[in-house]
């Protein structure tokens, strides 16, 4: 069945992956989205047609409407033209390939519109897992993984028959700085941060990455999709990124999914799932590769996966804080405002410092996200 897709955040590098992958599958685009990349919007809007831009940031978005001014493309500006983009009518399927909780309202709004979610974004899960979860639920919505991971771990779970999960395990790359110590961290650059070994993906994931703050966030975001608590996911550094997660079910049998490290496959089965269609992705050869290495992770030097437990655990408005803070915080640091390992000591104070809340609303959570980047910054004032 031909599927109508919105793709929020189509300018980064997810979006021009789900654009790659769109000649693989039966699509239609309806709707494209950047921050302020106009002059790649207007190429992609020219080439996929879609019903409705939006920009963003409003003076690239009065560019796009000039740029697109001979075409009958609507363009629309701000969190309103996210919110247009991810409720269009003609659309069934959300692609949420924007970076941050900026993402957390768009996907609100196209749950509540009833479109499936093909969803990168995780700092929307981070933040409100619990209400995009439940809303998920409540219009009867599906929330399918984009992120490797979370993707390899659905795939496995085709395969468990309603068997419950005993565990998770999550693998990591490990980053540019795995193996480094505390101390080592502490001279690193923000151009050795943007070298990642397996992946090229957008400046503030590859500093997660490198922070190991990425997998805190996938921890959380493995949680809210397939209910296990915290301590039933495991981490584990394995360097060539071939294996991308697996499970475990109650007899000790453990499912893995791999292959070569590309987004497209994830993109692909999120779009066509529950069927599987040619790809463009290079097939893996195990004898090629030779071996595989698995490594305990180093929380000491990469306290992020720490603090992301705990947020995990407390659940709450915590996730929202921890993420918020860690935004603000890379935010900084990509600025060159702020030494690479001081980001997950913000993050930490952050998340002692603004209150906690055991039910947040959607109005506390934005306010929590909005208390941890001005506790960032006032930090950072002193
Ligand atoms: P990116 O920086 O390459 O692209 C981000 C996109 O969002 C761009 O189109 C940009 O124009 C838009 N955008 C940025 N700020 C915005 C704002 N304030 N308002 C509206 N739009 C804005 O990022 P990416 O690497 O493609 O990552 C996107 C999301 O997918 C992130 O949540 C990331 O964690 C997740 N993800 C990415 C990868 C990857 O391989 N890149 C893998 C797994 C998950
Ligand atoms: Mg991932």
């Amino acid at each position: 069945m031909k599927k109508r897709i919105s793709i929020l955040g189509a300018t980064g590098s997810i979006g021009t992956q789900t654009i790659d992958i769109l000649s693989s599958i039966d699509a239609e685009v309806v709707a494209l989205t950047t921050n302020r990349n106009i002059e790649l919007l207007e190429a992609q809007a020219r080439a996929l047609k879609p019903k409705v831009c939006a920009a963003c940031d409003e003076a690239a978005a009065k560019q796009l409407k000039i740029a697109l001014a001979d075409t009958d493309i609507q363009v629309q500006s701000g969190m309103d033209g996210l919110i247009a983009a991810a409720t269009h009518p003609d659309c069934d399927t959300v692609v949420t390939a924007v970076v941050g909780m900026v993402g957390l309202l768009p996907t609100l709004a196209a749950i509540r519109a009833g479109k499936d979610i093909a969803l990168a974004n995780k700092e929307t899960l981070v933040c409100a897992g619990q209400l995009v979860m439940d809303s998920a639920a409540k219009y009867g919505v599906k929330i399918l993984p984009v992120d490797s991971e979370h993707s390899a771990i659905f795939q496995c779970v085709q395969g468990a028959q309603g068997n419950a999960l005993d565990r998770i395990i999550l693998t990591a790359s490990g980053g540019p700085f795995f193996g480094k110590s505390a101390d080592e961290l502490k001279t690193v650059t923000r151009e050795q941060a943007l070298q990642h070994p397996n992946w090229s993906m957008g400046a503030k994931i590859t500093t997660d990455s490198a922070t190991m703050m990425n997998k805190g966030l996938e921890l959380i975001e493995a949680m809210w999709l397939y209910g296990l608590p915290e301590d039933q996911i495991d981490i584990v550094v394995h360097r060539e990124s071939i294996i991308h997660s697996l499970i475990e079910f109650a007899d000790g049998a453990v499912l893995a999914q791999l292959g070569l490290p590309d987004m497209r496959l994830p993109i692909q089965y999120a779009l066509t799932y529950p069927e599987r269609l040619p790809c463009k992705v290079p097939r893996l050869s195990l004898a090629e590769i030779g071996r595989l290495t698995f490594f305990a992770p180093d929380d000491a030097a990469f306290p992020a996966m720490r603090l992301a437990r705990r947020a995990a655990r407390e659940k709450g408005n915590l996730g929202a804080v921890m993420n918020g803070a860690n935004e603000a915080a890379v935010g900084l640091f990509l600025q060159d405002a702020l030494p690479f390992w001081q980001i997950p000591e913000l993050v930490a104070f952050a998340m002692d410092e603004v209150p906690m809340q055991e039910n947040p609303t959607l109005d506390d959570i934005l306010e929590s996200d909005r208390a941890a980047r001005a506790a960032v910054n006032h930090w950072k004032m002193r």
